[in-house]
């Protein structure tokens, strides 16, 4: 036999169909299995899925179907609206994200019963009463419709575009033959190939991510299988669409027409899985149902699938009602035991979602967005940004050992190399083992690089105006003079109240205080320089930390002087650091969404260069977990180090998880709901690798974690809790919920928890004296602040 050596990489090679039918099936499995590691690492899929069986009767009479009933096995024809919703409500409680709407086809066209309950319920066809339970399902849960309603007409597939994530329709077989008298599609003009391509191409063509397959041991024979692959992955290639392919195994059934056929078996069903996953294209997804196939997941898994499909907790599969699902904790635990990681997914596979504006009709893309992670998978729980409830506690969940290719990037990451940009979205991807095994080294490099001791600094926000000519989408602090109304007061502090924060900071033991604001249209360098010189003579001792790149380069830019004296000139005035904030995500096809007339990538660098190379040390953060993903986090980690790596001057990196509930962007429904609890702790991880040993400190926000996130993120790489803050109020007008100031007994008590070293620092990481940390240990409330609205706005210059 001539070995056919697969060039798997090109989606245009044709795999020979000779050498397939001829292949030894442990070289094709083992074959298949590569492609699928390469293409989807160790995630097998599934959805976690409620079953609503609307209607079973069809017209169609498959002789190996036990779904579809004769109207007198039915109570009604039609499920009801109360019916449709109360299973999605249940599965909405069980976690669920897909209402999967299987349903028999067309059986109006058959049966009178059809007809007149569709009449009664006001529907002049299946599809147009499905179309409104689909409709229901969303408005009233948060689930995603998933819609397998047999052939329609191209009308009938874009009706049904508008309200569901994804649809889907078996291929079965390209066999005519078996169509004719005698064989399992006799009777069924709903399963003439040339209608079911026919749909798939209409689908295609309406931008539709679909899900088809084929069912195998129907009488077709090997060839015609393999001829039923090729014509879906013709159309995958010419459309894009073809989200994923099943391979189903016929089951013979009790009381059908096809009782008596032979089932195929194991080998069968496993040369089929790899026959597809070396035709199919490298974005098709390939799924066996397992619970078809419930002794045999290793061996699936190593034939190279890379999803088990829909799972349901709360409704049997009525396909095979015979077959009970497995329990979820179960398929994870198998999953696992053959090397691979279950992850939750939306019934749209990743790509799409990721590409919801091409591929979803717009309000399926918005709630797309906000159900899925960085990488287009489902959310994996209810945890968010800011919000009070305690976060999972995902440490130590995994009992199996870590990915090669993982742990020889973490051994490259603690010698200090530089990481490739893919090694860093590899290390982002990780989850169960992996994800354990990155956050316990992160910890263990941590401890080599700082100890245990864990620093804060006792400092005060001032954020002296709120009122800002940018347009960043995710800012919920900024107002504009006119929207009062709409987005809250805006204000502009008066110099003396500026400085009578900065004076009762120092009273209550502050050593920092930390100025950023809105950038304000009468604002200019000079306004930033007396700030600073106003604040230098009332406190000589507090280190004043201000002005975020962007402020610096605008300030720079109205006295029409270069960034680098402009700095110089706010150093000679009394200020001390910079904060690596306004740098957001440091990739400009990012920026142009999320904040597109701040300074791009390399302005916000080379301010940050030129601040190091005045004497003037920086923080560096990132604001992540909105309409990025993983690429660019390793692109953004990436220009810090290199940057680090030319100036040295970088004190800390301050990861800030994006706040979602208030912020513009995402109530326009084009961001995500922040990062998920396992990205935010993942980023404080992976930082701490990637960037070491050029940063030593990893900041976790308590604003944004509570006292329960930063403690998490403490034991997967980071080192520092950052400041008491006194007056925190970007995050709070996003919409954080852990409040304004952490006091500095209360951060003391959260870091004894952790087994670790409390120690008071100061801005530029230097221990305090005991005076200092003692006098913030009895401070008093703090006084109420004066808010000056911008009417009364006053020249600063003055
Ligand atoms: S992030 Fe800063 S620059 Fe952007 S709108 Fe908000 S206050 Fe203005």
């Amino acid at each position: 036999m001539k070995r056919f050596s697969l060039a798997i990489d090109s989606a245009q090679e044709v795999v020979p169909i000779d050498w397939l039918l001829a292949a030894d099936l442990s070289e094709l499995m083992a074959l298949a299995s590569d492609k699928r590691d390469r293409l989807f690492k160790k995630n097998i899929s599934y959805s976690k899925k409620a079953f609503i069986p609307l209607t079973k009767l069809c017209r169609d009479v498959c002789h190996y179907c036990t779904f579809a009933q004769a109207p007198r096995s039915v109570q009604s024809a039609y499920l009801t609206a109360e019916e449709v919703l109360e299973i999605a409500k249940k599965a909405e409680v069980a976690g669920c994200t897909e209402a999967l709407f299987t349903l028999g086809d067309k059986p109006e066209l058959r049966y009178d019963v059809a007809r007149e309950a569709l009449k009664s319920l006001g529907h002049p066809s299946t599809i147009s009463y499905l179309r409104a339970m689909c409709e229901l399902v969303l408005q009233e849960t948060s689930l995603l419709p998933h819609v397998n309603a047999g052939v329609m007409s191209r009308d009938d597939l874009a009706s049904l575009r508008e309200v569901s994530a994804s649809q889907g329709l078996m291929l079965e077989t390209t066999s005519t033959r078996l169509q004719a008298r005698g064989a399992v599609h006799f009777g069924s003009p709903d399963k003439d190939p040339t209608l079911r391509l026919q749909n798939l191409q209409w689908a295609g063509e309406l931008s539709i991510p679909f899900t088809t397959g084929i069912l195998i041991g129907i009488g077709e024979t090997r060839a015609e299988r393999l001829d039923a692959l090729f014509k879906i992955e013709e159309l995958s290639r010419q459309y894009g669409h073809i989200q994923e392919v099943i391979v189903q195994n016929f089951r013979a059934k009790p009381k059908t027409k096809s009782h008596a056929m032979v089932e195929p078996d194991l080998e069968d069903l496993l040369w089929t899985v790899s026959a597809a996953r070396l035709i199919l294209g490298d974005g098709v997804n390939l799924q066996a149902p397992p619970n078809l196939s419930p002794h045999d997941y290793q061996r699936l898994v190593a034939a190279g699938l890379n999803d088990w499909g829909g799972v349901s907790p709360v409704t049997i599969d009525h396909v095979n009602p015979e077959a009970p699902w497995p329990v979820i904790t179960q398929l994870r635990e198998r999953t696992e035991g053959a090397g691979k990681t279950l992850v939750g997914r939306l019934p749209v596979y990743p790509q799409y979602a990721l590409a919801a504006q091409t591929w979803l009709a717009p309000d399926l893309a918005v709630k797309v967005r906000r159900l899925m992670d960085s990488e287009g998978y489902c959310r994996e729980d209810q945890w968010v940004t800011g919000r009070k409830a305690l976060p999972p506690n995902i440490r130590g969940a995994s009992k199996h050992i870590a990915s090669q290719l993982t742990m020889q990037l973490i051994e490259r990451a603690r010698r200090g190399q530089r990481l490739a940009e893919e090694d860093i979205v590899h290390l982002f991807s990780a989850r169960a083992a992996d994800f354990e095994a990155i956050c316990a080294q992160a910890n263990e490099l941590r401890r080599e690089v700082s100890g245990e001791t864990v620093r804060y600094v006792v400092n005060r926000n001032i954020n002296y105006t709120n009122i800002c000519s940018f347009r960043c989408t995710f800012c919920a602090f900024s107002k504009g003079k006119t929207h009062e109304a709409l987005r809250g007061v805006p204000y502009d502090l008066d110099l003396s109240e500026i400085v009578r924060r900065a004076q009762e900071a120092w009273s209550r033991g502050a050593t920092e205080v930390c100025l950023q604001g809105g950038i304000h249209p009468s604002y200019t360098g000079e306004t930033y320089l007396n700030i600073c010189r106003a604040i230098r003579s009332a406190v000589p001792d507090i280190h004043i930390h201000a002005f975020s790149p962007l402020e610096i380069f605008q300030g720079a830019a109205t006295l029409k002087i270069e960034v680098k004296d402009f700095l110089a000139e706010l150093k000679l005035a009394g200020l001390g650091s910079l904060p690596g904030t306004a740098a957001e995500i440091l990739d400009d096809a990012i920026r142009k969404v999320i904040c597109p007339d701040k300074l791009n990538t390399e302005q916000w660098l080379s301010v940050v260069r030129a601040a190091h190379e005045v004497g003037l040390r920086t923080t560096s953060t990132i604001m992540f977990g909105h309409v990025e993903q993983p690429i660019h986090w390793a692109r953004h980690l990436l220009a810090l180090r290199d940057l680090q790596a030319e100036t040295r001057g970088i004190t800390e990196f301050v990861p800030l998880p994006f706040v979602h509930m208030e912020a513009p962007m995402y109530l326009r429904g084009f961001a995500r709901k922040g990062p998920t609890f396992r990205e935010t702790i993942l980023m404080h991880a992976v930082s701490r690798l990637v960037l070491n040993p050029l940063i030593t400190n990893i900041q976790t926000s308590w604003v944004k974690l509570g006292p329960a996130g930063a403690k998490l993120c403490l034991e997967s790489g980071a080192n520092d809790m950052g400041g008491t803050l006194m007056n925190e109020s970007i995050s709070r007008a996003a919409g954080t919920e852990h409040g304004q100031e952490f006091e500095p007994a209360a951060i003391e008590q959260l870091i004894l928890s952790c087994n670790r070293v409390p120690q008071q620092r100061n801005c530029l990481y230097e221990p305090i004296t005991e005076t200092r940390r003692l006098q913030s240990l009895e401070a008093k409330p703090l006084l109420p602040m004066h808010f000056t609205p911008p009417k009364k706005h006053r020249s600063l210059a003055t």
